[in-house]
């Protein structure tokens, strides 16, 4: 039986993860789907085009992947938008049909959940041990959560002045335009398709090019549900696929999580000949702030767990770790221990905690930061190097004294790289948490309410977690202040952002004539 996230997550928080509940992964998962998926069928690319798909563990080829650009794009947004059509099969369809087809899908995704998180650990290069509990077992609560709501989502009647009644309607945006990024490539498409799916939009989705195959298997799954052609469409390719993707102008939405950098060119694409409802996941530099009250074994696992689960390679990873100066320096010399003790190697063993990050790029641009975290002055304590000379390996690594200045301090890492800074009063936490571009996420350790609702008040992020790290569920949004984005996913709030609302104004007669 599949473990929740709660369970798992909790089991990682308290540092004795243990992989014996899990099935046996598949060590070669085979590749049945790498093609394009538009209205139900496998296409070759237009272009005649392939890219690779590589095994971050060794950086070998695990098979070839269909190219999609400009013209498949098209073709799958017109697959769309057909379906999409008053008088189609999906827009004659009854609500709670829509979220059978959905749960039927989570169904799908259960019986095959051994083989998607194998799939997931050999093209992502995450741990098995966190692919299944977690990825997987995310995604499949998560469609069943949308799937709940897919006949829920009433509108209001609302009383107005004069003779009138009026009743408002939430219907679907209508074509979405989805990009996703590589670093929990099965969980955000889920996270994508799931509400889109439940409001009766239909889909074309852009999944990275590192990390395509999860969401290529899920097209076939979502065929078997009984998904009609065209409501769901996959097109793996590269970044000119998703500007194509957002420049359509039969596309009515696009929903993006990835770069700021990217993030910004696709408001600006998303504004070409239609204006595209937009929300936008992005990136983070989140503040981990641990009180001198607090259990310190306890706070130090958190925070570690806070950094370097999936290899550091989350957006709301708590990439600066304010540490209060009574506790700090005990505070760095256990947080040095526990990431020597961190197991890093081959994904598919059970014992491991850190698998390669996903490519060559994101190794070599973690290398290069931890270089200038070297150059500017802040301490490396342990770590620092690739590990091995075969796939993406980098070593846990932490730094103490970092300064706020510093540029470690203040660009994403997206790697297992740990930033310990000293703060002296709570009157100043808040301001330099605050300083940063970014806003997604926060925590707070302590004992103490007072503190805790002093500072949770006066962070400016998306999520603040208090007393725990990186806990996620379908029910609660998710997103961005300031430049980590805007819109949330999740919960009643991610689903507003896939519907229009209709308002209907009715003359009342006011008497029978
Ligand atoms: P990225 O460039 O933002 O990629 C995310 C997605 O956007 C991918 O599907 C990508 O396709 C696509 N894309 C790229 N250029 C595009 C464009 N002009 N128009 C539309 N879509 C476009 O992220 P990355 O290069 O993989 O990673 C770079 C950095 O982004 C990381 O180091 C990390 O700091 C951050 N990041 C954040 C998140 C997050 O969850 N917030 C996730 C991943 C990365 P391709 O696959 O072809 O590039
Ligand atoms: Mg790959």
């Amino acid at each position: 039986m599949l473990r929740s996230l709660k369970s798992a997550v909790g089991k990682i928080q308290r540092c004795h993860f243990s992989a014996q509940a899990l099935p046996q992964p598949e060590s070669q998962p085979k590749v049945l789907y790498s093609g394009i998926f538009i209205n139900n069928e496998w296409h070759k690319s237009r272009s005649g085009e392939t890219f690779e798909t590589l095994n971050p563990s060794t950086g070998e080829v695990i098979t070839e992947v269909q190219r999609g650009s400009k013209a498949d794009v098209d073709a799958a947004v017109k697959a769309a938008s057909d379906a999409f059509k008053l008088g189609s099969p999906w827009r004659k369809m009854d609500a709670s049909e829509r979220g059978r087809l959905l749960y039927k899908l989570a169904d799908l995704l259960e019986r095959d959940a051994t083989y998607v998180a194998s799939l997931e650990t050999l093209d992502n290069g995450k741990p098995y041990t966190l692919s299944y509990p977690i990825d997987i077992a995310s995604s499949i609560k998560v469609l069943r959560y949308m799937a709940g709501w897919a006949d829920k989502n009433h509108g209001k009647t609302i009383p107005m002045d004069g003779k009138f009644m009026c009743y408002t309607r939430h219907e679907p945006v209508g074509v979405c335009g989805q990009i996703i990024p590589w670093n929990f490539p099965l969980l955000m498409f889920a996270w994508k398709i799931g509400p889109a799916l439940a409001m009766g939009n239909t889909v074309v989705l852009k999944p990275a090019e590192q990390t395509p195959l999860t969401a290529l298997y899920m097209a076939q799954l979502a065929k078997e549900a009984g998904f009609p052609a065209g409501v769901l469409n996959i097109v793996p390719g590269f970044g000119d696929a998703g500007e194509a993707l957002c420049k359509n102008t039969s596309v009515d939405k696009i929903a993006f999580t990835g770069s700021t950098e990217v993030g910004k060119k696709i408001q600006q694409a998303s504004g070409i000949g239609n204006l595209k409802r937009t929300t936008l996941e992005l990136g983070g530099k989140s503040p981990n702030i641990i009180l001198a009250d607090v259990d310190i074994p306890f706070a130090v696992e958190m925070a570690h767990q806070g950094l370097f689960f999936n290899q550091g390679q989350v957006c709301c990873a708590g990439s600066r770790t304010f540490v209060e100066a009574k506790i700090y320096d005990e505070f760095v010399e256990r947080s040095v221990e526990r990431a020597k003790n961190r197991i890093v190697g081959d994904p598919f063993d059970s014992r491991t905690e850190q698998g390669p990050q996903v490519d060559q790029d994101q190794m070599n641009k973690i290398l290069s930061l931890i270089k200038s975290g070297v150059k500017d002055g802040a301490k490396l304590l342990t770590g620092g190097e690739r590990l091995g000379d075969k796939g993406y390996f980098v070593q846990p690594t932490v730094f103490s004294n970092v300064q706020d200045d510093h540029l470690i301090a203040k660009e994403e890492i997206f790697g297992p790289v740990q930033q310990l800074m000293r703060f002296e009063k709570l009157d100043e936490i808040i301001e330099r948490a605050n300083n940063t571009n970014y806003g997604l996420a926060a925590a707070v350790f302590s004992k103490d309410i007072d503190k805790i609702n002093y500072i949770t008040q006066g962070i400016r992020a998306g999520t603040v977690w208090v007393n725990c790290y990186n806990i996620f569920g379908p029910q609660t949004p998710f997103g961005g202040y300031k430049d980590s984005g805007f819109g949330r996913e999740n919960g009643e709030y991610g689903l507003s952002q896939y519907t229009e609302v209709k308002n209907i104004v009715v003359a009342v007669p006011q008497k029978n004539s």
